[in-house]
C-alpha cells in the first residue's frame, strides 16, 4: 500500500476459509456479486455471460436471476475470493470508465444514458475518495476565513452533512440545535416502530462505509446512533449548541450579516453573528395538530407521533390513532399486539408498496460480503440508487392522453401498478370485503407519498382487537373519540399521527431580510426558492430541504442534501475568492424557475385533482413542497452556482 490508506470500499481483509466464504455468498445480492468480482479479478467476463439481470426494481435484490443462475455464480466465486484472499487481499485496480459504465448497465439491466453516468460514478466513489469532500486551495485567503462564520441551524443529516463540509472548508461554524443532539426527524420520532423506508445502504452519506445496517430498513435507533456516530467521527459536535432553539434572525444590511436571536437551555437569550445563515430545519419538523372540537377535553395522554412520551406503556390500553400516514402505519402493526383495543381513525385510504424486505434483518453472509468484497457495497447501493434516482420521473406525469372516467389511475403505466397494488391488498384481506373496501384508495397510486407494507399492516387490520374507522370524527371528548355518525369510541390514549406543517419552511422562526421583509410574509401559501436554496430579498440565507425539494418520486434526502451542500459550499467559496459580502438570487431568475416549477408540479401526480388531503398540497391545493425535476438534473443544477444568477454586493 506504500504507506498509503487502503481504497475503503476494497474490502477489508480476512482469513475465513473456503467453506465460511461459500456459506456468506448464499445471503449475497448476486448481481452486486458479479461486479465486485470483477473488481476482484480483474476479469470482466463475469458481467459479460448469459447471467445476467433481467430488471432493476426499487427494493429487489435478485434483479430476475433464477436460483440456478445464482447458485452457479456463487459456485463460480467461491475459488475466485479464496484466491484473493490467499493472495492478500489486495487492493483491485480501478476500472476503466468504459468498464465502470459496462457495469452500470448491467445492473441496470438496460444500457444507462451517458448522460447521468457521472451523476453514478460520482456516489460509486470507486477510487476511495469522497467525491463530494471540501478541497480548496490557497485561492481563498487565510484571512478571508478567518474573519468569516456560518451559523447552520438544525443538527439533523443537512445541518450535519453541512457542517463536515464547512469542517473541511477551514470555515468557522456554529450548528444551533434545539434538541439535545443530532438526527433531527430520526431524534425526534420515537414512536415504536419507527424505520426508514427508503434502503439503509442508500440512505445515507455518500462518503460513510454502509456495511453496519443490521436490517435493510432500519428503525430509528439505529439511524439516531449513525448520526451520533458521525457526528463525533467528523468532530462536529465541538461546534454544536444543543438545547439551543433560533427564534429570530434578521439581515444587518450594513454589515452583510444575520443577527441570529437563540433561545439558551436555560431559558435565556443569546445572539449570534453570521456571515452566512444555512437552514438545515428540514422539512418535516414542526408537528401539525388536527383542529377537532374538545382535543383538550381528553381525560388521558394525548400527543402527537413526533413526541412520544419516555414513560408510556400502552400495555392492556384502549388507544385511538388519529391518522394513518407514514407514521400511522409503522405505529400500529408495533403497538396492536402490546394494547387491549385499538382504534385506528383513517381518513384518506392509502396505497402501499409491497416490500418483503421491509423489516428483514442482513443476514451476516450479507453483512460479510458487505465488509470484505471489493466494492459489493457500492454496488448494492447503486442498485438502490438506481431504480429510485429519479430517471423515470414521467412516470409520475399525468398522460393527458389517458382516460380513466372515474380517476383512479393516470396513465398505462400507473393503470397497471394499481392492479398489482390492488391485488396486494385484496390478497391479504381476503374474505373481508368491509376492510377490502376501506382500505381501496379512489386516487391513482403514488398520488400521495406511498407507504411500505411486508404484510404487516394489512395483517394487523385483521387482528380481533384493531378496529379501522374511515367514518369521519366529529369531535374527542373526555372518553374518547365521537363520530359524526354519534358513536363515542372510548379511549385511554390518543394518539395523533396526523403529521407535520410541510408547506411553513422555517416555521416558527421569525426571518427579516433586506429591507425588513419577514420570510413568511414573502412566503405566505406558496413557499419559493430559487433551486429551493436560496430567495430574493434573503441575501446570504440558504436553506437544506427548502421548499419545492421533498422527494415522492425516489432518490434519497441525504443524496439530494448532499447536492445541496456541494452548492451552498460554493457560494460560500465565491463570496470568500471575490470578496463580495452578500449574494441573493436575481429575481428574474428566481420568477422563471418558479414559473417553469408550477407548469411541471402542476403536470404531476401529486396535483391529481382526486386527491384531497395530501400534506404536499397547501390549503388551496397547490404543491410548492415536492420536486418535479429528475435527481440527475438537481445533482447537475447543484454541482456549482452560476454566478449569473446572482446579484453580488
Ligand atoms: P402524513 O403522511 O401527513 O399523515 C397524516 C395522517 O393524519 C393522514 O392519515 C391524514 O389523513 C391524517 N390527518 C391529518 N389531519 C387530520 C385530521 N384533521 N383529521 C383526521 N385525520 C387527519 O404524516 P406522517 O405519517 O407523519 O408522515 C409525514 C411524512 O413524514 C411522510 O410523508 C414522510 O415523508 C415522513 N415519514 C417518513 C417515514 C419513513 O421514512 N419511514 C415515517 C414517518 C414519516 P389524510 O391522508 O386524509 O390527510
Amino acid at each position: 500500500m506504500n504507506g498509503q490508506a487502503r481504497n475503503p470500499h476494497a474490502g477489508a481483509p480476512f482469513t475465513d476459509g473456503d467453506a465460511a466464504i461459500a456459506a456468506a455468498l448464499e445471503d449475497v445480492c448476486v448481481p452486486a456479486l458479479m461486479c465486485s468480482m470483477v473488481h476482484l479479478t480483474g476479469d470482466p467476463s463475469w458481467i459479460r455471460g448469459a447471467i445476467r439481470p433481467r430488471s432493476a426494481i426499487l427494493n429487489d435484490y435478485v434483479s430476475g436471476l433464477t436460483v440456478d443462475e445464482q447458485a452457479e455464480v456463487r459456485a463460480r466465486a467461491v475459488p475466485a475470493i479464496a484466491a484473493w484472499r490467499d493472495a492478500g487481499c489486495p487492493v483491485p485496480a480501478t476500472p476503466s470508465p468504459e468498464l465502470v459504465k459496462e457495469m452500470m448497465d448491467f445492473m441496470a439491466a438496460a444500457p444507462v444514458d451517458p448522460a447521468v453516468v457521472d451523476m453514478f460514478a460520482d456516489d460509486l466513489h470507486l477510487d476511495g475518495a469522497d467525491s463530494g469532500a471540501i478541497t480548496w486551495g490557497d485561492e481563498i485567503p487565510a484571512e478571508a476565513r478567518a474573519d468569516f462564520h456560518v451559523v447552520v441551524i438544525g443538527c439533523g443529516e443537512s445541518g450535519l452533512l453541512a457542517g463536515i463540509r464547512l469542517d473541511q472548508a477551514g470555515i468557522d461554524y456554529t450548528i444551533v440545535e434545539k434538541t439535545d443532539g443530532p438526527g433531527g426527524t430520526w431524534r425526534d420520532n420515537r414512536y415504536p416502530g419507527a424505520r426508514v423506508d427508503i434502503g439503509s445502504h442508500f440512505y445515507c452519506y455518500s462518503f460513510e462505509p454502509s456495511d453496519h445496517w443490521s436490517e435493510y430498513f432500519c428503525r430509528q435507533p439505529e439511524l439516531r446512533r449513525y448520526f451520533e456516530h458521525v457526528m463525533t467521527t467528523y468532530g462536529v459536535d465541538r461546534n454544536c449548541r444543543f438545547g439551543t432553539e433560533v427564534v429570530r434572525a434578521v439581515w444587518d444590511e450594513d454589515s452583510a450579516t444575520w443577527d441570529v436571536e437563540v433561545r439558551t437551555a436555560d431559558g435565556g437569550t443569546d445572539h449570534l453573528t453570521a456571515n452566512v445563515l444555512i437552514s438545515g430545519t428540514g422539512a418535516l419538523n414542526a408537528p401539525k395538530m388536527p383542529d377537532i372540537p374538545g382535543m383538550d377535553e381528553f381525560a388521558g395522554p394525548s400527543f402527537h407521533s413526533a413526541r412520544w412520551p419516555d414513560d408510556l406503556d400502552l400495555t392492556g390500553k384502549r388507544v385511538a390513532q388519529i391518522g394513518a400516514g407514514a407514521s400511522g402505519f409503522q405505529i400500529a402493526p408495533t403497538i396492536a399486539p402490546e394494547v387491549a383495543h385499538l382504534d385506528i381513525f383513517q381518513r384518506t385510504a392509502q396505497w402501499m408498496f409491497p416490500n418483503m424486505n421491509y423489516h428483514r434483518a442482513v443476514p451476516d453472509g450479507d453483512a460479510w460480503a458487505m465488509r470484505h468484497l471489493p466494492f459489493y457495497a457500492r454496488w448494492f447501493r447503486f442498485l438502490m440508487f438506481y431504480p429510485a434516482s429519479g430517471l423515470s420521473i414521467e412516470n409520475s406525469r399525468i398522460d393527458p392522453d389517458w382516460h380513466d372516467p372515474e380517476g383512479r389511475s393516470y396513465s398505462r403505466a400507473n393503470f397497471e401498478r394499481r392492479t398489482i397494488f390492488e391485488g396486494w391488498i385484496t390478497s391479504h384481506l381476503e374474505g373481508r370485503p368491509d376492510l377490502i373496501e376501506k382500505s381501496m384508495p379512489h386516487y391513482p397510486p403514488s398520488a400521495k407519498r406511498m407507504l411500505q407494507d411486508n404484510g404487516s399492516w394489512l395483517k394487523c387490520l385483521l387482528r380481533d382487537n384493531v378496529e379501522l374507522i374511515r367514518t369521519g370524527i366529529e369531535r374527542v371528548c373526555a372518553e374518547g373519540v365521537v363520530t359524526v355518525d354519534g358513536e363515542l369510541h372510548p379511549a385511554d390514549v390518543i394518539i395523533y399521527a396526523t403529521g407535520f406543517r410541510h408547506n411553513d419552511y422555517l416555521f416558527p422562526m421569525t426571518i427579516i431580510g433586506r429591507d425588513g421583509v419577514n420570510l413568511r410574509e414573502q412566503f405566505g401559501d406558496e413557499p419559493t426558492a430559487y433551486l429551493g436554496i436560496t430567495i430574493p430579498n434573503f441575501p446570504n440565507l440558504f436553506c437544506l430541504y427548502g421548499p419545492g425539494t421533498n422527494l415522492a418520486h425516489g432518490a434519497s434526502l441525504i443524496f439530494q442534501s448532499e447536492c445541496q451542500v456541494n452548492y451552498v459550499l460554493d457560494a460560500i467559496r465565491h463570496l470568500l475568492v471575490t470578496g463580495d459580502r452578500a449574494m441573493e438570487p436575481k429575481r428574474p431568475v428566481h420568477d422563471a424557475y418558479v414559473e417553469t416549477y408550477v407548469s411541471e408540479i402542476n403536470q404531476m401526480v401529486w396535483a391529481h385533482p382526486t386527491v384531497k388531503y395530501s400534506h404536499f398540497k397547501n390549503k388551496d391545493g397547490r404543491i410548492y413542497t415536492l420536486s418535479p425535476w429528475p435527481i440527475p438534473q438537481y445533482w447537475g443544477w447543484t454541482r456549482a452556482i452560476d454566478v449569473d444568477d446572482f446579484d453580488f454586493v
